[in-house]
């Protein structure tokens, strides 16, 4: 009676963990080779986030003067453990910023207007601390996995592309550029962005003055919309940010 009750139940799960297998694969077939929730690894996500940069790099303008000089001089000794550095400014008249999980940091010249040297460092110190911590990564990821849902409900039938069409594409250099983060999430990033200052010699202050820059700037009427400034207009508590950088960089001076 025992087996017998053993058999049903196994009967039970796996014929519903084979149908429920099957409906996941048709869920994400248009995904091609990348593929679903449980075999979307480490490396397809790199995969996906250096396609993604590549992309955004096609379809910028990229410095080549006097931007990309004074970048070169600013991140020239910058360094990260585990991550291989490359810089590049997109001439764009957005403040922006964003770094990938393989190490690329892209500017817009727009932001390298509107800050000092070592306000950029903390910047970019910043966006690598959303790589660091791997909000970048699952930001990614959420949007390759909406993605790949949409077009799977959209177009089951045309076929598996072993490829990211060009909506998936665009989609996660969204994801990758214009990202939104929790509250939290901007913390701990600007946290990383302070320490990252310390350890590479540069003003303790430099976060804290360039998070008071951008509160100011996202406040100002025609302001370009950015990820960057979104971040203090959608967070109603953004202003508490600079203090606290403040309060960090104090502490370190006494
Ligand atoms: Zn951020």
């Amino acid at each position: 009676m025992k087996n017998i009750t053993l058999l049903f139940f196994s009967v039970l799960v796996f014929g519903f963990s084979a149908s429920g297998q099957i409906k996941i694969n048709k869920l994400f077939k248009a995904g091609g080779d990348l593929i679903n929730a449980f075999t979307l690894t480490d490396d397809a996500v790199a995969e996906m986030s250096r396609r993604a940069v590549l992309a955004l790099d096609s379809m910028n303008k990229i410095d080549t003067s006097a931007y990309a000089l004074r970048l070169d001089s600013i991140t020239k000794d910058l360094s990260v453990d585990g991550l291989n550095l490359n810089f590049k400014v997109y001439q764009r008249d957005e403040l922006n910023a964003f770094a990938c999980g393989d190490g690329s940091v892209r500017i817009y010249s727009a932001l390298m207007d509107a800050m000092t040297n070592d306000e950029l460092v903390a910047i970019i110190g910043h966006e690598i601390g959303h790589v660091a911590r791997n909000d970048a990564k699952n930001s990614l990821k959420n949007a390759y996995l909406k993605s790949a849902a949409e077009s799977a409900a959209g177009s089951v039938s045309k076929g598996v592309a072993a490829q990211l069409s060009q909506s998936q594409l665009m989609e996660l250099t969204h994801a990758l550029a214009s990202a939104q983060y929790s509250q939290q999430q901007e913390y701990a990033a600007d946290e990383f962005g302070f320490e990252f200052c310390v350890r590479q010699g540069i003003d303790p202050y430099a976060m804290y003055n360039a998070l008071t820059k951008l509160s100011q700037l996202s406040k100002k009427p025609g302001a370009h919309a950015s990820a960057l400034l979104q971040a203090f207009s959608t967070h109603p508590d953004s202003d508490k940010r600079a203090e606290k950088m403040k309060a960090k960089a104090d502490e370190l001076q006494h």
